[in-house]
């Protein structure tokens, strides 16, 4: 109840506004709402990435189209971690993930394990994951990333990523789910 009476104003100001511009939207004759804001020509992403602590959150397609900064900026923060590597991701790879996060409905950021991984990385993995880690991964071409999505079990993720047709791995005890947009496979 403190907590309610020192909420502070410019939140109430907003929220006013909010319904405000809900009046005047709804006053608008039809045609004029083809230019509401809220565009379903675009397709955003957000990510948490758990060994750099960045955060990005950002619309990579808009107007029938890829939005080539945000892919630059999906790109840096996928990339090789350990090297500092960049490669350019599959585009399949983040629409994807749009579409396995709008079939659950979340609004989460994906919390990234692994995106790119440079020949070099891998090849480290390999050698230490004895047998856990392909030679030929995905995740070398930029078709790969291992994440999860909080509010989510991942269970659940990984059914809706099978439902998807694509390369599905199920890490429960790491906590992960690994996709890919290679040929469609599951273990
Ligand atoms: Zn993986």
């Amino acid at each position: 109840m403190t907590l309610r009476r020192h909420e502070p104003q410019p939140l109430g100001r907003r929220r006013a506004l909010k319904i405000g511009a809900a009046a005047a939207l709804a006053a608008v004759p039809l045609p004029a709402l083809a230019h509401s804001p809220r565009r379903v020509d675009e397709r955003a992403l957000s990510f948490y990435n758990l060994h750099t602590d960045e955060r990005l959150s950002t619309v990579y397609w808009a107007r029938g189209g890829y939005v080539r900064p945000a892919l630059g900026r999906i790109n840096h923060f996928l990339r090789d971690f350990r090297t500092g590597d960049v490669l350019p991701m599959d585009v399949r790879l983040l629409d994807l993930l749009h579409e396995i996060r709008r079939r659950l409905g979340s609004d989460q950021p994906f919390h990234v394990i692994s995106g790119y991984r440079s020949p070099k990385t891998n090849a480290m993995l390999v050698s230490l994951s004895n047998g856990g880690v392909a030679k030929n991964s995905f995740h070398t071409c930029g078709m790969a990333v291992d994440l999860f999505l909080p509010g989510e079990r991942l269970s659940a993720l990984r059914r809706v990523a099978v439902a998807v047709r694509r390369g599905v791995g199920y890490y429960p005890e790491s906590n992960f789910v690994h996709v890919d947009v290679g040929p469609v496979r599951y273990w």
